[in-house]
């Protein structure tokens, strides 16, 4: 168990807007003062997704480039680029950041699912061999993210080809529609199924965002935070900025007699290479 616990900020995501919370960071210059203040709160890791001059999620290799120069101009947090959240995008779009940007991480949704009751998120076996190739390849670690657990069992699949390496790191994202619930009994499943000596982090979805952080916290685990999940910082209210978030997860760890992960902290624990 960790003492030391990661708190991953998610700032945006692909589908909040400024009417779900006018606090949301949406253009490159917006979400690198937005991940600085989280910085400077506590947080060690940066979940980043792009968003279109119309606010529409995007897989715009330009929007990334833009934003990680400014982020990496003032702070030292470890950037974890995404590579979903335009459900039109090619696989090819979906990787290109990632080659000409090389982050420390990215994340890696390990198989397919209905997404939001509305549409269908891909992520073919062959998109998943050649990403995972991808990856390896330019020494960026893959945050596994699991909806569901099936997931866990397709990511064990992808270890034993050698696509993917031990030790695992997982984000366990409870609560998506379509997904397995945000619930403390689902949570420990999952944590039953994954290999031992990997590492993981969880959050629950909208109104469950709390639950999991506090069973991720006494679990052993790591959190992530963000308006990507949650855009209310307590019932009907709005949330004033990620860094809330952050400042909250920061008490929280301490009260729990563990120490917030510095991004240096964050390399160590993940074995991450590309600093
Ligand atoms: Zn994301």
């Amino acid at each position: 168990m960790s003492e030391k616990v990661i708190i991953t900020v998610a700032p945006t995501g692909a589908w909040p807007s400024k009417v779900d919370n006018a606090a949301l960071p949406l253009t490159p210059e917006e979400i690198a003062e937005d991940v600085f203040h989280c910085w400077q709160a506590g947080a060690a890791v940066a979940h980043l997704h792009m968003r279109d001059d119309q606010g529409r999620g995007t897989m715009s290799a330009d929007k990334f480039r833009e934003t990680v120069a400014l982020i990496k101009a003032k702070c030292d947090i470890v950037l974890n680029l995404t590579t979903s959240g335009d459900l039109e995008a090619t696989e090819e779009t979906r990787m290109a950041h990632l080659v000409e940007l090389k982050p420390e991480l990215a994340s890696y949704d390990c198989g397919s699912m209905n997404w939001g009751h509305n549409s269908v998120f891909h992520n073919t076996p062959q998109f998943l061999d050649k990403l995972g190739r991808v990856m390896r390849e330019n020494d960026i670690k893959p945050e596994v993210e699991i909806f569901d657990g099936g997931m866990v069992y397709n990511s064990l699949y992808y270890l034993k080809k050698g696509i993917l390496e031990a030790p695992i790191h997982y984000q366990f994202v409870l609560g998506a529609p379509g997904g397995l619930g945000a619930s403390v009994p689902n949570l420990v499943f999952l944590l039953g199924l994954i290999p031992e000596g990997s590492t993981w982090s969880a959050l629950g979805v909208g109104k469950d965002h709390l639950p999991i952080l506090y069973a991720a916290l006494a679990l052993g685990g790591h959190v992530r935070v963000g308006m990507e999940d949650n855009v209310f910082y307590a019932k009907e209210v709005p949330a004033q900025s990620n860094a809330q978030f952050v400042e909250r997860a920061v008490r929280l760890v301490k009260e729990i007699n563990k120490t917030p992960a510095t991004p240096a902290d964050a390399r160590a624990i993940l074995g991450l290479k590309n600093h």
